[in-house]
């Protein structure tokens, strides 16, 4: 089981990541579980759009690697645009865990190394698995929001 971040900030926010799902259902695996949809506060580059932000888990039988070059060609057939880090994009996706795997290679990192300190991807990451325990830190995704610094907003979007 991988557990998938999508974002998105640009454009019709909802159906890219419709779109994104379904092309992660053909590419990647069955989607076992979806967060609700969440309107997040930029983070970084502040001076931008909100973010649609949901967190999946997806059933695959790829390795990371795969999985990560999957994610990236799902991200240019829906267009994005790479035009500074943290800012706008159309959509965006990260590995949040892969099992309870720790990998650091020259592409991928996973626990993704900010997970624990964005709000934005706790809040829809506790709705989906509250107590999964991060490998590293050891502390479950409830604990992690608790100990959380980040203040900025997130709130459940309704569709
Ligand atoms: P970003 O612009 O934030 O989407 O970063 C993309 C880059 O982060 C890619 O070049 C990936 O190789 C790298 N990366 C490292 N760890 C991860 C991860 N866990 N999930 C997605 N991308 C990752």
């Amino acid at each position: 089981m991988t557990i998938l971040l999508l974002g998105a900030n640009l454009g019709d926010r909802v159906m890219t990541l419709r779109r994104a799902v379904d092309l992660i259902v053909e590419q990647v695996g069955l989607v076992r579980q979806q967060s609700h949809m969440y309107e997040t506060a930029p983070w970084g580059i502040t001076d931008q759009p909100t973010y649609l932000n949901q967190v999946l888990a997806v059933e695959t039988e790829l390795e990371p690697e795969a999985v990560l070059l999957k994610t990236q060609a799902i991200e240019q057939a829906l267009g994005r645009v790479r035009l500074e880090k943290w800012g706008a994009r159309l959509i965006d996706i990260d590995i949040l865990y892969y099992d309870h795997r720790i990998l650091h290679t020259d592409t991928l990192t996973v626990p993704h190394p900010y997970l624990h300190l964005r709000r934005f991807t706790l809040a829809p990451l506790a709705e989906i698995s509250p107590e999964f325990t991060h490998p590293i830190l050891e502390k479950t995704t409830l604990e992690l929001l608790a100990d959380c610094p980040d203040e900025s907003e997130v709130t459940i979007f309704n569709l």
